[in-house]
């Protein structure tokens, strides 16, 4: 279970992160984006990971299932570079930045929260627009969080109930 007081990194917040993936070798790409993210980002250590999730895709249908999973962090970067490093990650790994939304992607990495602070800036919105609804967010946040509370949505249990599956499914490990 998440320790909130982990003292590894002083002064440093509990952040949550959305990975998902449909295209090529999507369980590969969650698996080299965490170790981009937990072992060589200055200022960011691993705190939690969820298991991997395969779920249908948001928007275009003619695209393959996502695989997704849920990651907690202790970081010391300022929201917006913690932005600008995951868009790296997501250049690394090959994503293409299509007009149209939710086309199919090799990584997206998404900031879920960053502590308890909403965040209203032209290039980030914290917590993330879909967090409230979205069961490839919330389930995998629930296996590693299930005390979470989101600012101005509630308590995570409350807005699971509302949720339902919509086709999601836990890979077992
Ligand atoms: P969605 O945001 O609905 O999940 P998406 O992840 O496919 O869709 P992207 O193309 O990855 O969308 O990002 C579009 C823009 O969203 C980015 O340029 C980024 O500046 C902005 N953005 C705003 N808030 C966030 C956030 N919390 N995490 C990641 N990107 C964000
Ligand atoms: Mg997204
Ligand atoms: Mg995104």
């Amino acid at each position: 279970m998440i320790d909130p007081q982990n003292s590894a990194l002083p002064s440093s917040v509990l952040a949550y992160i959305g990975l998902g993936s449909n295209l090529h070798h999507p369980d590969l790409q969650i698996q080299q984006a965490r170790v981009a993210i937990a072992n060589r980002l200055a200022g960011v250590i691993e705190i939690a990971f969820s298991s991997l999730y395969t779920s249908p895709p948001m928007g275009p249908q003619d695209q393959p299932h996502y695989i997704n999973a849920v990651m907690a962090i202790r970081t010391t970067l300022q929201p917006l570079d913690l932005l600008h490093q995951l868009q790296q990650i997501e250049n690394i790994q090959g994503r293409i930045r299509q007009a149209q939304r939710w086309v199919a992607r090799t990584l997206d990495l998404d900031l879920l929260l960053y502590g308890e602070q909403q965040i209203h800036l032209p290039e980030l919105t914290v917590p993330h627009i879909g967090i409230g609804d979205r069961a490839f967010v919330l389930y995998p946040l629930q296996e590693i969080a299930p005390d979470l509370t989101i600012p101005n949505l509630g308590k995570l249990t409350d807005l699971i109930k509302h949720c339902p599956l919509n086709g999601l499914v836990r890979i077992p490990a």
